[in-house]
């Protein structure tokens, strides 16, 4: 793991610069890739904002600044430095893995999911930070970067998202978010354009699948499970599909939520969330990774397959 000063040097050595977010981007890896492109300009370097996956991605997202920019590809660019932003693992950068894994010498790591291991030449790693634009913010001040508006903007939607609107996180977050909210943000809109829209389709898609909630039980563990299948999932646009977990996060008399999203017949991402246990480790069992309260995997087979084989792991820890 190295220190903010040695990430510092690797950005200051840099020309020209790739910043990568995690495929399935959420507002933190859109929000870290949009304020790193900010500052590294702003640094007179000439930089590039890249998601490998060629599929657009949650239109929520594209409300924050400098998101019109980030380029959907399958290749990167010429440059001197990539960083990768809110990426937990290498196959996180999606099409891009392997040509970061041929550089891994030029890349550096900005990342906070417990599960890395630090899979670039420099790795700036924080555990304990809410989120990756926490990270970025330090680094930003040793780098003498300004905090503008549309910066400040990138930075808190990922702060924002990433505590469940300030729900968890160090007391510490409050007086970051208290900072970049100085530079005349307007929270109220971005809490709007990122967590609260809604439409009608929306609405309905929601209630077809809370009533849809089933509760299993499972080596002692009782969990609340919605199984979204492809027909629902398209019914709703894809921040309403992706918030349906936080309504399974606390059901009362379970310690855990999932849900699974059938995003191509049989192929299904699953999201897990607990205030209890550790689900980091439930996902990176069944091949994915995560967070100790938030963590997902993807899985392949029927709707009873899926939701067997997590069930079986569930007893088995
Ligand atoms: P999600 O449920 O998609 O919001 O993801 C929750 C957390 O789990 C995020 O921090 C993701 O980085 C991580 N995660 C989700 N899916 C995967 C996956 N297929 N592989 C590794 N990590 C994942
Ligand atoms: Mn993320
Ligand atoms: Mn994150």
């Amino acid at each position: 793991m190295h220190s903010y000063a040695e990430a510092a040097a690797a950005v200051t050595a840099a020309r020209s610069v790739a910043v990568v977010g995690h495929v399935r981007p959420d507002a933190d890896a859109i929000g870290s890739v949009c304020a790193t492109v900010g500052a590294l300009r702003q640094l007179g370097k000439e930089a590039v904002g890249l998601i490998g996956q060629t599929w657009p991605y949650a239109e929520n997202l594209q409300t924050i600044p400098g998101a019109e920019e980030v380029q959907l590809v399958e290749e990167l660019p010429d440059v001197d430095l990539i960083i990768t932003v809110d990426c937990g693992s290498l196959d996180r950068t999606g099409r891009l893995a392997g040509d970061i894994a041929a550089r891994v010498e030029d890349t550096l790591v900005v990342d906070h999911h417990a599960s890395n291991v630090g899979f670039g030449a420099v790795n700036l790693l924080d555990f304990q930070a809410e989120s990756t634009t926490t990270i970025l913010g330090r680094l930003f001040e040793e780098l003498g970067v300004e905090l503008d508006v549309p910066i400040a903007h990138a930075l808190y939607a990922g702060l924002l998202t990433d505590t469940g609107s300030f729900r968890w996180g160090r007391p510490e977050m409050h007086t970051y978010a208290a900072r970049l909210m100085e530079t005349g943000l307007d929270v109220r809109a971005i809490a709007v354009d990122l967590l609260d829209a809604n439409s009608l389709a929306d609405l309905r898609m929601i209630g077809r699948a809370l009533a849809s909630v089933e509760i299993h039980e499972a080596g002692g563990h009782r969990l609340a499970l919605i199984v979204a299948d492809q027909e629902l999932v398209c019914s709703g646009s894809l921040p309403a599909v992706e918030g349906l977990v936080d309504f399974v996060r606390t059901v009362e008399g379970t310690d855990l939520g999932a849900v699974f999203k059938e995003s191509a017949p049989d192929f299904w991402h699953v999201s897990l969330r607990s205030v209890d246990m550790d689900v980091s480790r439930l996902a990176v069992a069944l091949g994915g990774g995560g967070h100790i309260p938030a963590a997902g995997y993807s899985a392949h087979g029927t709707a009873d397959e899926v939701t067997d084989a997590l069930l079986a792991e569930l007893r088995r820890q």
